[in-house]
């Protein structure tokens, strides 16, 4: 049997980490085992949908490179309609098959009336409260009369005293008692089918092979086996993968301050999508061996359930910009400006500037960047603000010899006839030899008198980049501080 997994946003919100994780384990589960990766969308929590959240859903996984085979854009026809609100039709004739054969029963219960019996708890609130069995205990007379009132939900009959039992791929065999789970609501009063209902319904008919889903759904799956057995189908294998944690331990949440949570954010601020689906598969997963930089097709390759973590996934925030990090280190010049100069042009920092200024900003900081968007504070570390020599500085340069170091590199400086980095790197050189000092007391004098910073970035790039008059100006402050 071909393996058919799925992953099933309700468009109540956009990509976010731990939904992309879900996503991106199916989509290896597939690859890995020449299966299908379809994407559902389950849309019938109406009033919790959010506009834009399937667009972004999808646009988001075919950015991070989490390509579906079957989805409302990629319609197989034997499969289709991937929209629930467009299948309600479909789970109308399978919840009336329940009800038909004593299954499922309508119940005419107000809202009044249930609140009343589970003592004034919600529904939620009160899941040890079991349904009364009411309606099901309604006289010929008594129904015939509240037929007439249209106002029913359809709820399942579930069966006393089984046990259902399945192996998960990532828990190993779990099991619920159906006592302890109420006769619950297949279809709403709106006659739409709930999530446990529906999704079912969707998973046997696109002949789902396979369910990996958080592990939230865990208490959910004895509710769907209970149906799978009532219609007479084969189940899917199940698999609930951990939380994510953060490095506290407590659970992360995409409402965090602290946290990064949605992928649209994580593109905003430069972070490579290839970075950001490695990072993600070793959230609850890990590959046998050292290595964790791994392309999409090693990853596939690697990729085994068997080794789906059985404790919580933590969210490792340094971990994830090493490994950008490392993916840009690896990027084309051309690309990497591509990737930073939106960010540049928004503050507008190189407004003005040659292309030739702005490809040597970027390209100095190729290796430290973690992400596009740290151009900009990168930049401001070292290119902007005022130019002070501070208590450290000053203790490094008043001693002996370093101001004659940096009058002498101003009067190389000032002779050279090309302000490049290759002539500035000359006249370092040629102080060092003039003075008859080399490594550290030649470079640290220079680059304090000149970028007021003992560390940086290659000093005759960063030279090059502030320019003639910027850099033998700042020459001359330090030296007034020296002379005074
Ligand atoms: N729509 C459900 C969710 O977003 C899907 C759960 C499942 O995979 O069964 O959590």
């Amino acid at each position: 049997m071909k393996v058919r997994v799925r992953y099933a946003p309700s468009p109540t919100g956009y990509l976010h980490i731990g939904n992309t994780r879900t996503a991106l384990f199916n989509y290896l589960y597939a690859k890995k085992h020449g299966g299908d990766f379809v994407v559902r969308i389950e849309d019938t929590d109406i009033a919790r949908n959010v506009l834009g959240g399937e667009e972004s859903q999808l646009k988001h996984l075919k950015w991070l490179g989490i390509d579906y085979d079957e989805s409302v854009d990629k319609v197989n026809p034997k499969y289709a309609p991937y929209r629930q609100l467009e299948r309600i039709d479909i789970y109308k004739k399978y919840a009336q098959e329940l009800v038909d054969r004593g299954l499922a029963y309508k119940c005419y219960c107000t809202e009044e009336e249930l609140l009343a019996e589970r003592g004034g708890l919600t529904e939620e609130k009160s899941s040890h409260i079991h349904y009364s069995r009411r309606c099901l205990k309604r006289t010929p007379e008594e129904l015939r009369e509240l037929e007439k009132s249209a106002e029913f939900t359809i709820r399942f009959k579930v069966p006393e005293n089984k046990t259902y039992t399945f192996n998960d791929i990532v828990k190993g065999e779990v099991s619920f008692s159906s006592n302890d789970i109420g006769d619950w609501v297949i279809v709403k009063r709106n006659g739409i089918p709930t999530y446990n209902f529906a999704v079912v319904i969707d998973d046997h008919l696109m002949d789902i092979t396979h369910v990996l889903r958080g592990e939230e759904h865990i208490t959910n799956t004895p509710k769907q086996i209970g149906l799978y057995e009532a219609f007479g189908w084969v189940p899917p294998t199940f698999g609930h993968m951990t939380l994510i944690v953060k490095e506290d331990g407590k659970k992360l949440s995409k409402r965090d301050p602290n946290y990064v949570a949605f992928i649209s954010q994580y593109e905003e601020m430069g972070y490579l999508p290839e970075a950001l689906f490695n990072f993600i598969s070793l959230l609850g997963w890990s590959p046998e061996g050292e290595e964790e930089i791994l392309s999409k097709s090693e990853i596939i390759e690697k990729f085994d359930e068997k080794r789906l973590s059985k404790s919580p996934a933590t969210f490792d925030k340094n971990k994830l910009t090493y490994i950008n990090n490392r993916y840009i280190k690896e990027l084309s010049i051309e690309k990497l400006v591509a990737l930073c100069r939106p960010h540049l042009t928004k503050y507008h920092i190189i407004d003005g500037r040659s292309e030739e200024w702005i490809n040597k900003l970027i390209e100095l900081f190729h290796d430290r960047l973690s992400y596009g968007a740290e151009i900009v504070p990168l930049y401001q570390e070292f290119f902007e603000g005022e130019f002070g020599i501070d208590d450290e500085e000053l203790t490094l340069i008043t001693q002996d010899g370093v101001r004659e170091t940096i009058e002498a590199f101003k009067n190389n400086l000032q002779n050279i006839t090309e302000f490049t980095e290759e002539f500035i790197q000359t006249a370092i050189k040629s102080t060092g030899k003039e003075m008859k000092v080399k490594g550290k007391m030649l470079y640290m004098p220079v680059r304090i008198a000149t970028t007021s910073k003992i560390h940086g970035p290659e000093l005759p790039k960063v030279l090059e980049l502030l320019g003639k008059e910027m850099v033998i100006e700042n020459l001359d402050k330090t030296l007034s501080i020296l002379t005074a």
